[in-house]
């Protein structure tokens, strides 16, 4: 079938969840048979986000193949359940650099690089290269950033020229915008929509649908008055109000029949009845009270939850399947150094410490690693999680007291976290860490074996830094044991304590692979324990994400 492209265009304000409602869109597809990619168009000029501060930008998600992206590749991915590829998300950054790169090797010779068509070329060509590379059937398109950044005119004028080249039957335009609420006169108002259609159709574009976001119910008028003076079909004006968890989205937006109005309009019949039994199962489990455990999340970036949204969504997704609540509290590491906020880390049932990058608030984390060890206390260790508990082991059990990373101290007598020697004589920072799928082989009897129902798991990484070798009888005599090691036997993936009840660090991120419905098997495992830790038990069947190498 010829391919179909959705393109999702934001209007008003940022962060409306426009990459939500893109995920839950490409799920309604899913429900009907269809194959789906969802690719992001990002307008600023980083190459990837990877050397973006989380404060800027939120996670970085990491995919298979290494691809550092936005974080709404995230939410593509859990909604939908598919693994993308890096061609789904697309900087200006990237588009450029390649543009110069040919002009310099001469392809264009004698010609004037331009906006239109050198640029908006490029553009064109990446979106045609998700159906390529995935095989989707439709292909949702989602640029970041609203309608009048100076910065995404040359994506808009790329998804402009796309009607012509693709016909009107192969192509939707969606405008998500947000329509504000006045507290004095309790009314919801169109006008910035209407304007912001407006700048939309000043491009060129008019959009076909409408999703509007708001906080606020929003009435039958008020539909009407969108449809009029946005000049859309009314049942293409989509109302979508605040939910209380994300993935009610696909739900509201099937109500309004989202779905069908799409599928309709590119001239497809769906193959199958969405079947939505276990969607709706999911959210009466988020909305039955459950028993509450407290997790505390020490990490560096609190601030802004989005900074750690896989970990979030990921103990989410193993709290569902285990009916509890997890309450995350969460620790700035730089505070625990300062004597002050210890009180939920005291109070928690278990502790997680995430990724990270530089040596802020690293000895916080450590010292939370230490409480977990010796006061029993379940913790998770990400990535720098995994770094921090085995320099804490070797400082306060080996007692070799100045052990650390290399990346904190690069004088450190002993290194007990180190670069490897194909990391030594990197120079540039941006996408040269171990990214994306490594195999981790599970070493048996250990917990972490016990977590997973295979022997060999492929999980996502995004580090530079490793256990050092050198130190690895060491550790695993003082009762620090590798329980996940690479195939080669060079690199260590997972260590865990003995004569701890679950005290286990990843040197990848299992975050990235939970989904809604198969929660990671190491978060099961993990909450399994805080479980026992704050009393509750109840045995339940889950069926865990599958995270087995392929033959
Ligand atoms: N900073 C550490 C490294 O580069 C850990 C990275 C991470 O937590 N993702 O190895």
């Amino acid at each position: 079938m010829t391919t179909k492209y959705i393109f999702i265009t934001g209007g008003v304000v940022s962060s409306v969840g426009k990459g939500v409602a893109a995920a839950a869109i490409g799920r309604l597809f899913k429900e009907r048979g269809f194959d789906v990619a969802v690719q992001k168009l990002d307008p600023y000029i980083n190459v990837d986000p990877g050397t973006m501060s989380p404060y800027q930008h939120g996670e970085v998600f990491v995919l298979d193949d290494g691809a550092e992206t936005d974080l709404d590749l995230g939410h593509y991915e859990r909604f939908i359940d598919i693994s993308l590829n890096r061609v789904c998300n697309v900087t200006s950054g990237q588009v450029y650099a390649e543009v110069i790169a040919k002009e310099r090797r001469g392809d264009y010779l004698g010609g004037t690089i331009q906006v239109i068509p050198h640029i908006t070329n490029e553009i064109k060509r990446r979106i045609g290269m998700v159906s390529k590379t995935t095989g989707a059937e439709i292909v949702l398109v989602e640029i970041g950033g609203t309608v009048g950044d100076i910065e995404s005119l040359p994506f808009l004028e790329a998804l402009r020229q796309m009607r012509s080249d693709l016909g009107r039957e192969n192509s939707v335009y969606i405008h998500v915008t947000w329509l504000p609420h006045i507290g004095a006169t309790n009314e919801l108002k169109t006008k910035p929509t209407q304007h912001s259609v407006r700048e939309l159709r000043s491009i060129g574009i008019a959009p076909d649908m409408i999703i509007a976001r708001s906080d606020h119910p929003v009435d039958d008028e008020l539909r009407d008055k969108i449809a009029l003076f946005c000049d859309v079909q009314r049942q293409a004006v989509i109302p979508l109000v605040t939910t209380p968890g994300l993935y009610e989205v696909p739900l509201k937006l099937e109500e309004e029949h989202v779905g069908d109005t799409l599928l309709h309009r590119l001239g497809l019949a769906a193959r199958r009845e969405p079947d939505w039994s276990g969607w709706k199962h999911l959210i009466a489990e988020v909305n039955r009270p459950k028993p509450t455990v407290n997790i505390a999340l020490v990490g560096k970036y609190v601030e802004l939850h989005d900074a750690y949204m896989s970990v979030r969504e990921a103990l989410n997704h193993a709290g569902l399947a285990l009916g509890i609540e997890v309450k995350i509290d969460w620790v700035h590491s730089s505070e625990l150094e300062k004597g002050r906020e210890w009180e939920h880390v005291h109070n928690a049932d278990g502790i997680i410490v995430p990724g990270g990058f530089g040596s802020r608030g690293i000895e916080g984390k450590i010292q939370a690693a230490s409480f977990a060890r010796q006061e029993g206390v379940p913790y998770l260790g990400l990535c720098l999680g995994l770094q921090l508990m085995v320099i804490e082991f070797a400082r306060h059990v080996l007692k070799d007291d100045e052990a650390n990373s290399t990346e904190f101290n690069r004088s450190t007598p002993h290194p007990v976290i180190d670069l490897m020697p194909d990391q030594r004589d990197i120079a540039d920072l941006g996408g040269t860490m171990r990214l994306g799928l490594y195999p981790c082989q599970l070493q048996p009897g250990t917990l972490a074996a016990h977590a997973y129902s295979v022997e060999m798991a492929q999980e996502r990484h995004r580090h530079r830094f490793e256990l050092n070798n050198a130190y690895r009888n060491a550790l695993e005599q003082g009762g620090m044991l590798c329980s996940g090691i690479s195939p080669d036997g060079r690199l260590v993936e997972i260590v865990e304590m003995s004569n701890h009840p679950f005290m286990l660090g990843t040197q990848f991120h299992p975050e990235f692979l939970s989904r809604p419905n198969r929660p990671h098997p190491l978060f099961i495992a993990f909450l399994k324990a805080v479980r026992d830790r704050a009393g509750f038990t109840e045995s339940v069947e889950i069926e865990t994400v599958q995270v087995e190498a392929e033959a």
